[in-house]
């Protein structure tokens, strides 16, 4: 998996067209914004691991991670849309290229995968999984959080950033293997927030890769009192 930006699409669709009218998956007109049905369908009928959000070749079976029990901190992780085509694209004009306005695209899939996965849990709160301030200050905002935020608001559901910590900024995880990723992340993040105790969180994040992040994120939360996670991520790799 490469996380390059497509040459193609940098600089003409990007600027030219209005996300909140077409599909960010295929590009059809949409009356709402975020994907079209036809790709929500295609989307909800791909196999995917039981455990986590990654989508698999092979139905009813575990990914690699949640097969080796790396992925276990969490409950059940699910994700929207697999991290391909322009899908891929749009995700990293998100995340690099400043276009803050995907958010509403963006939240409005969160909630359709909310609805679709997490109706039935009882939510008490919702947490981005957060980046160092160093980061912060560097791209000006965090990409999960703004539409976790946004979603949040919809669902009214009570949502916070204390919740989580990054307290050491790791290197691009894209390059390293999944054991690379779990050791870069250890001690990466880190709370002292005591809203934690009890309750049933819901972790958001744009991308579901091998899941390193968002078991570390999971287990820092349950460490300091949280009592169930959830994660629900805009995106997921195929595997
Ligand atoms: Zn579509
Ligand atoms: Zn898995």
């Amino acid at each position: 998996m490469t996380l390059s930006f497509s040459d193609d699409l940098s600089g003409s669709m990007v600027q030219l067209v209005f996300p909140q009218r077409i599909c960010l998956a295929c590009g059809s007109p949409v009356s709402q914004p975020g994907i079209c049905d036809a790709c929500a369908q295609k989307a909800i009928s791909m196999p995917r691991c039981r455990h986590c959000a990654a989508f698999v070749l092979d139905e009813n079976e575990l990914c690699p991670s949640c097969l080796d029990g790396h992925n276990h901190y969490f409950t059940f992780a699910r994700a929207v849309y697999p991290y391909e085509d322009r899908m891929r694209d749009w995700i990293q004009a998100f995340k690099y290229y400043n276009k803050t306005y995907l958010r509403r695209p963006f939240a409005a899939m969160l909630f359709d995968g909310y609805q679709l996965y997490f109706a039935d849990k009882e939510i008490d709160l919702i947490v981005p999984v957060p980046l160092s301030s160093g980061r912060l200050k560097e791209r000006g905002y965090n990409q999960s959080a703004l539409c976790a935020q946004l979603l949040a608001k919809r669902l009214k559901i009570p949502y916070t950033e204390k919740g989580l910590l990054r307290v050491k900024e790791t290197v691009a995880l894209a390059e390293l293997s999944a054991k690379e990723r779990r050791s870069c992340l250890r001690d990466a993040f880190s709370t002292s927030w005591t809203g934690l105790q009890g309750k049933t969180v819901l972790l958001i994040d744009d991308i579901f890769t091998t899941g390193a992040t968002a078991s570390t994120c999971a287990k820092e939360l349950l460490d300091q009192g949280a009592k169930t996670i959830y994660v629900l991520t805009i995106t997921a790799v195929v595997i």
